[in-house]
């Protein structure tokens, strides 16, 4: 675990020390991190543990990670997604558990005392801080189409990551291009990776990305200085392992061959697969399936209906139309382990029929029981429970054969 930050005018606390002075509870801390194991069960050092307790207790002696966060063409989505969570509480906590030192969209400076706020933020924590990328760069005429207090963009990008201990691409803009690169690119927009090919910088594309994705990765660097696995895309592994289609919630529809047709008609009212309106779910990996956003289930494009685009894929999300239907090339056939969608009738024999009978015997007899046990009806005198319709005991059953009191 990396020593304490020590800074010339200040000393961040740790996760435990700052949530207790800002009244922070532990079950809150404790829920956050459940639901950070639950967003990466494998491959994330920090949620490796056995509980959420346990997970909260070696979070809660890490030091707040400084983050600066910067911003260039975006829609500030990513910020969003990090922040507009189903749980007001949860966004608060975020605040805490991460020292964001800069963020132009959420501090209360502007102009030149935001521009002195990032000056001191990167001289302060100088190759401890995690410098957080949203929105693609501009590159086409000396990047002339975004500059930050008079200098673009490319330049800002330079002077902040350059500095930083570790680099994250936040959004499909910032780990390639994202929207603003689509055809027809009219800023030669590009991402973190193709300005800095040399950094080691980690992708979490996505439009928006799942939160807790981001989350895990700065967590994990804040306590051991290390990052998760990557793939050849600079993605995390934890993350980013499946494509959508491996465990999407319409996937035996598909294997069934039960397609929507168009919006609107029976099959889309009823659930059935998207692949038919352009679904790229068989050639995204993403977790968006299984990891759902603001902890609600089913928040996702596929969840309400729509078809996945494919925005955490470089070649799909804003270069393939929308809608248009794309060729499989990943794992698409149904698992071996499956059920098989029919099977052909079989036979029963009498051994496992006379079983099946001495069974659906006894629970009839015990389910007469119990039903005898809850009698209402006034000087009832024989076994509790009233007697069943038309059976023995009643009125048109046999009263010689009823149960009696027992004296
Ligand atoms: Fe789900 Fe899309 Fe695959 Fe259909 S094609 S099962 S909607 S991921």
């Amino acid at each position: 675990m990396p020593g304490r930050l020590r800074a010339s005018s200040r000393t961040l606390d740790t996760i435990d020390e700052r949530l207790i002075r800002c009244g922070i509870t532990r079950r809150a801390f404790v829920q956050f991190c459940s639901s950070l194991m639950i967003a990466a069960p494998f491959g994330l050092a920090i949620t490796d543990e056995k509980t959420p307790e346990d997970v909260a207790q070696g979070l809660g002696k890490v030091i707040r990670p400084p983050v600066i966060w910067i911003a260039f063409q975006d829609c500030t989505g990513c910020t969003e997604t990090l922040l507009r969570t189903s749980h007001p509480d949860l966004g608060d906590l975020i605040l805490h558990i991460i020292s964001l030192e800069y963020h132009e969209t959420l501090m209360a400076g502007s102009g030149a005392q935001a521009e002195e706020a990032l000056r001191q933020a990167v001289d302060r924590y100088s190759g401890k801080y995690v410098c957080i990328v949203e929105g693609s760069i501009p590159t086409r005429d000396q990047g002339v189409y975004m500059k930050l207090a008079g200098r673009p963009a490319m330049q800002v990008l330079a002077d902040v990551a350059g500095k930083a201990g570790a680099i994250i691409a936040i959004g499909s803009c910032a780990a390639w291009g994202g929207i603003p690169s689509a055809d027809p690119d009219p800023t030669g927009a590009v991402g973190v990776v193709d300005l800095l090919p040399k950094k080691t910088i980690v992708n979490i594309p996505g439009c928006p990305p799942n939160p807790y994705t981001l989350l895990g990765v700065v967590l994990q660097f804040a306590a051991s200085g290390t990052l998760p696995e990557l793939d050849e895309e600079r993605r995390p592994k934890f993350a980013y392992d499946r494509d959508i289609h491996e465990h999407c919630p319409r996937r035996a529809h598909f294997d069934a061959g039960h397609f929507v047709r168009q919006f609107g008609d029976q099959g889309h009212r009823e659930g059935w697969c998207l692949y038919e309106m352009g679904c790229k779910g068989p050639d995204t990996h993403a977790g968006c399936s299984t990891r759902h956003f603001n902890e609600i289930p089913d928040v996702w494009p596929i969840g309400i209906g729509a078809p996945c685009i494919g925005c955490t894929e470089k070649s799909i999300a804003f270069r393939v139309p929308m809608f248009k239907v794309i060729q499989i090339h990943t794992r698409a056939e149904p698992p071996a382990t499956y059920a098989p969608i029919s099977s052909p009738q079989g036979t029963i024999s009498p051994l496992a029929t006379g079983l099946v009978g001495a069974a659906a015997g006894a629970l009839l007899g015990a389910g007469y029981v119990a039903s005898r046990k809850f009698s209402n009806v006034p000087g009832d005198q024989s076994l509790p429970g009233p007697n069943p319709p038309g059976g023995p005991g009643t009125p048109d059953g046999d009263p010689s054969t009823g149960p009696k009191a027992s004296q």
